[in-house]
């Protein structure tokens, strides 16, 4: 039997896409084949995302459209979040499913592969090399965008109140130094030219194990010969320390970059998500960050109608907002999450006012994103070409995180390439732009 091929279907945020990278390696090295698509895949891996109500339904919405595609013969494997936190569930839910692998069982994934596949797994002197932990540094793929993202960590020590990733990612574990360095300098040498560190609290990095301080590692990864840009996600607030502020602003190589995870303004609300602060000590952190950095992008999420929000705290968001002028801001809509404090607090907002008070802060935040970027037009910029979309060469300067905030359309570019452009146009939360030379 020749080997079987598979199709990874990734759901969700840049974990999941560097877990689902890293597991594309591991079946490779178990000889396994990837697909050219679904329908054509002997198995189907759904990698989903299960951390709030519209991404399960996705990940829900994805799996069923995978079992209408696939063939008779082929499989269809469940894994990720989703699986993780409902394997029962999923399995009792959806037959169709061949197998449900949540992220513990990741290290037997290749045998429940088998065990889908009924295949007999090439042997070479009788080793097949099958186990991975998903920290551990194997080989990736070099991904067919000039980025790509690192994992330097897994897990949260945090305990918000609304969140279920430490219920379903376990407490944090960083990984060591020197493993992250190389998977960067693996990338880079493989064409990559940005570099996003994630983690669900990047500050915290190092703290659980002494594998070293964040401002250590951004220091070390920043450093990696030939690496264009590296771009750090989701910054807790009080875990920005001044002096991770500073080398943000002054080192060539990491992008002004704040994505901060704010989550409120109301002072009374972030107690409730057991969460620090207020909108005065936002605004305190953001002042200190365009002191050290005036043209620094700044870029933050927001949950709407947590449990106990009222108009005024509404109100108080819409002023911060104002004030705080985010380049980039996101509004989630609280989903109340099985096993958190926060599902059993009184007050849950009916889900209409939580579409009105959305769409209240979106229309506030789209004027001041459209507004930062109008007052772009007729500067220069340098600009990573990301892909060309329909003869379209589209791009990022380090205001522009990939897959989330606005793009650049540009005259002329091949994906990989620097460009320096002169921004010539403003269109909500992107601009146009022409190459100079
Ligand atoms: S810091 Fe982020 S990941 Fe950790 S518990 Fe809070 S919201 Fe969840």
């Amino acid at each position: 039997m020749d080997a079987p091929t598979v199709w990874l279907e990734t759901l969700g945020c840049s974990k999941n896409q560097v877990d689902s990278d890293k597991i594309a390696v591991v079946l490779a090295d178990a000889g396994y084949e990837g697909a050219a698509s679904p329908e054509t895949a002997d198995v189907v891996m759904v990698n989903t995302c299960g951390f709030i109500d519209a991404a399960r339904r996705e990940s829900i919405d994805t799996i069923l459209a995978m079992s209408e595609v696939k063939r008779d013969q082929a499989g269809l494997v469940v894994m990720g979040c989703m699986a993780q936190r409902y394997e029962q569930e999923l399995r009792d839910a959806l037959p169709e499913a061949d197998a449900v692998i949540g992220l513990d069982r990741y290290p037997g994934i290749v045998e429940e592969l088998d065990r889908v596949t009924q295949w007999e797994p090439i042997t070479i002197g009788g080793v097949r090399r099958s186990k991975m932990d998903i920290l551990e540094v194997v080989a990736r793929p070099t991904p067919e965008t000039p980025y790509a993202y690192v994992k330097v960590a897994e897990g949260c020590n945090k305990t918000c109140s609304f969140c279920a990733i430490p219920l379903i990612r376990g407490k944090q574990r960083s990984r060591p130094g020197d493993g992250i360095v190389a998977e960067v300098e693996a990338l880079v040498s493989g064409g990559v030219q940005e570099v996003v560190l994630v983690a669900q609290d990047l500050a915290a990095y190092g703290r659980d194990n002494g594998s070293g301080s964040i401002e250590a590692l951004v220091e070390r990864c920043a450093g990696v010969s030939g690496l264009g840009r590296l771009r750090l996600y989701y910054l807790y607030p009080r875990e920005i320390r001044q002096g991770l502020i500073d080398l943000i602003a002054q080192h060539p190589v990491i992008a002004d970059y704040f994505d901060l995870s704010l989550q409120h303004a109301s002072a009374q609300l972030l107690r409730s998500m057991r969460r620090p602060g207020s909108g005065e000590a936002h605004l305190d952190l953001i002042s200190r960050i365009r002191e050290a950095s005036p043209q620094a992008a700044t870029r933050s999420s927001f949950i709407v109608g947590f449990p106990g929000e009222t108009d005024d705290d509404v109100e108080e968001l819409a002023a911060f907002l104002r004030e705080a002028r985010l380049d980039w801001a996101g509004f989630f809509p609280y989903s109340k999450e099985d096993g958190t404090d926060a599902a059993l607090l009184d007050g849950q907002v009916g889900p209409e006012t939580i579409g009105e008070r959305l769409r209240y802060l979106h229309d506030i935040q789209d004027e001041i994103t459209a507004g930062s970027n109008a007052a772009l037009v007729g500067s220069t910029m340098e600009v990573l070409v990301d892909q060309v979309e329909d003869g379209q060469p589209v791009g990022r300067s380090y205001r522009e995180a990939p897959e989330i905030d606005g793009m650049i359309l540009l005259d002329e570019g091949t994906p990989g390439e620097w460009v320096r452009a002169r921004v010539d146009g403003a269109y909500g939360a992107d601009l146009s732009a022409t190459v100079v030379a």
